[in-house]
């Protein structure tokens, strides 16, 4: 009895004994897990590998933070972020196939002012069916038909540029194809807002249009440099376009139908006008009263 007693006793001390060291560990751990509270999560090697890849996937993920394949236009950065400092963007390496011409043809129109809108690509004349390709290599954003580019296909390059090609006949590529240069991608066409068949070529970086003569000769049909500085600069268009923008009236209506409270001063001023150009375009008078649902020209 005595031996069963002493040998329960030794149990119960045992017991309490790792028990007090349990209760230590237990402490410790808590401790710890404080102290890593403030530790970022740290996904393993294996993770990593995969998130990166994913991204990487998409060109110039890290610029735009976006792969949006519904809506044709990204959205424009600010270009007064940029100050008078140039961003250099290297056009063509020896890891890419460098240019090739989409297409090439008679330049019939360029970026600029063009019949009170701002063309804000270049035309390349063509036949409908003509093959046209990639400029560089890249992955295919948009493939899609809109109503004013008609078929048109918007390729992603690695340095985060962006090219269109409108008013295709036929698009020979998918949405996350990955393309190179000069690989066929389409046919030359007519669809769309355009009179003839013809190529029109955009070119962007972060939803900005860029005049695409600044990059490519389309009379040597090469690039005008390896790299492409952009600055301010690049964007001095913009002062003439939105001129063109405000003499319009604005997204894209040339004429302003009178609503309930409208005046003749208020359309100007709304529209960057004078009433007194507004009269002499209307031939109205300032003291005229307007019509619900009348017209003015802008
Ligand atoms: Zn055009």
């Amino acid at each position: 009895m005595k031996k069963v007693s002493s040998i329960l006793l030794i149990v119960l001390f045992a017991h309490t004994l790792f028990a007090g060291v349990g209760d230590k560990i237990v402490k410790t751990s808590k401790e710890k897990k404080t102290t890593t509270d403030t530790v970022p999560y740290v996904i393993n090697e294996e993770e990593m590998m995969d998130y990166n890849d994913s991204l990487s996937s998409f060109p110039a993920y890290e610029l735009y933070c976006s792969w949006d394949t519904a809506n044709i236009h990204s959205p424009k950065f600010d270009i007064t972020t940029l100050k008078d400092s140039i961003k250099e963007i290297v056009l063509t390496d020896a890891y890419s196939c460098g240019y090739m011409p989409p297409f090439i043809g008679n330049v019939t129109s360029g970026f600029g002012p063009r019949r009170r809108v701002f063309h804000y690509g270049i035309d390349l004349d063509l036949e409908t069916g003509d093959a046209v390709g990639a400029a560089f290599d890249g992955k295919v954003r948009i493939a899609k038909k809109s109503k004013s580019y008609g078929n048109v296909i918007v390729i992603r390059h690695s340095n985060g540029m962006e090219t269109y090609y409108a008013h295709l006949s036929k698009i020979n590529v998918e949405v996350g194809q990955e393309v190179y240069a000069g690989e066929n991608i389409g046919l030359g066409g007519n669809t769309g807002r355009s009179r003839g068949s013809h190529l029109h070529f955009e070119v962007r970086y972060l939803g900005q249009p860029i005049n695409p003569t600044d990059v490519i000769s389309f009379t040597e049909h090469k690039l005008i440099s390896d790299t492409l500085a952009l600055s301010k600069k690049t964007f001095d268009y913009m002062t003439a376009a939105k001129k063109i923008v405000a003499a319009k009236g604005g997204k894209g209506s040339k004429i302003h139908v009178v609503k309930k409270g409208d005046t003749l001063s208020a359309i100007a001023r709304k529209y960057g006008t004078s009433t007194k150009a507004l009269c002499q375009k209307n031939k109205l008078k300032t003291t005229s009263t307007l019509r619900l649902g009348q017209k003015i020209k802008l």
